[in-house]
């Protein structure tokens, strides 16, 4: 299986996110990235390459141009408020909630970062534009593999895409880098592709930008969103709205589920992508399922993502995995690298 790592993700590292009411050291640090490379490397699973360069009008077709031009200028804007914040990130503290105007982009810095952002616990830094545009180019010369009859390909990137909307940022994601895959393959001519998130925590970012379209099916098996990240999506009565009804699952799961409850889950969203018909598949491959995870609740041990793999593999799709959330640290490398050769071994 081909990889294409993002060489430029480490540009994207931010100090402090707000947690609990303190703001603490990012979760979501370069390290992850590095050692999934450094495992696929021990394990000699297939080739690592960098990323072809996609035109900015292929992020377009989730993203919405307003927003790509924020995320492009935010950091300069940033630093012309004041020279010393180049050694600080910027964090939103401000949103638009329900009753206000979201239409027209304002031009305070913090008022553009509320707009668009959904939570304080991303910071925008330096690099991020620059890591989240290779982002998307790894995940996009993924879904061109299989375009070129590749079985699978792995975009190895970080930050995550995942939470991301078409017009917003959050839960460390900038870019929605499965849901601009999955409609890579659209655009070559597929007529149904599946989005399959097995994060931890619900895909809120591809959810929404595929909820009223029947022709990519979405779906997820994560945290129940009663108690756990992204909060406000991710309910089980979310089933597509429009000619997207029905091309929508969410399964939910209490904190602290274990394996064969998990591995079930996944059973079922598979089934439901295969009546649906797909013709690919894009993973969103988060690994905060581990039992060790310092932010999520599921109790998944390294072994177990050995059969993930294969479990994905038996879908007989050809198979995008893109790499989102993840945060023990030390053990992420090789439970990710676990799926891809329980996938290979299949
Ligand atoms: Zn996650």
């Amino acid at each position: 299986m081909i990889t294409f790592y993002n060489h430029l993700h480490a540009q994207h590292q931010g100090k402090v996110e707000m947690f609990r009411g303190a703001l603490v050291p990012c979760f979501e640090v370069p390290a992850r990235a590095d050692h999934v490379l450094a495992e696929l490397q021990r394990r000699q699973l297939g080739t690592v390459q960098q990323p072809h360069a996609f035109d900015d009008a292929v992020l377009e077709r989730i993203h919405s141009p307003r927003y790509l031009r924020f995320l492009a200028s935010a950091w300069e804007q940033w630093v012309a408020l004041d020279p010393a914040n180049t050694d600080r990130d910027i964090l939103p503290s401000v949103w638009p909630t329900r009753t206000f105007r979201t239409d027209i982009e304002p031009d305070n810095l913090s008022a553009k970062m509320g707009l668009y952002s959904c939570d304080a616990g991303t910071p925008f830094t330096a690099g991020t534009w620059v890591a989240a545009r290779a982002g998307a180019d790894c995940a996009l010369s993924a879904a061109q593999r299989l375009l070129q009859g590749d079985r699978a390909a792995f975009a190895l990137t970080r930050p995550p895409g995942h939470h991301a909307g078409m017009d917003f940022f959050g839960g460390y994601c900038f870019l929605n880098n499965a849901a601009l895959a999955a409609q890579h393959l659209r655009d070559a001519g597929l007529e149904r592709v599946a989005a399959l998130d097995i994060d931890y925590h619900h895909g809120n970012g591809t959810q929404a930008i595929f909820y009223d379209r029947p022709d990519v099916y979405f779906a997820s098996v994560h945290g129940d969103p009663r108690t756990e990240y992204p909060f406000f999506l991710g309910h089980a009565d979310e089933t597509g709205c429009g000619a997207g009804v029905g091309a929508n699952l969410n399964i939910p799961l209490p904190r602290g589920t274990g394996f064969e409850v998990w591995f079930a889950a996944l059973e079922h969203a598979l089934g439901a992508i295969q009546r649906f018909g797909a013709q690919a598949l894009v993973v969103s491959l988060g690994m905060d399922t581990f039992v060790d995870d310092p932010i999520a609740g599921f109790t998944l041990h390294s072994a177990d993502y050995l059969r993930v793999g294969q479990r994905l593999a038996a879908a007989g799709l050809p198979t995008v995995l893109v790499f989102e959330g993840g945060y023990a640290v030390a053990e992420v490398g090789v439970n990710a690298v676990n799926v891809l050769e329980g996938f290979i071994g299949a």
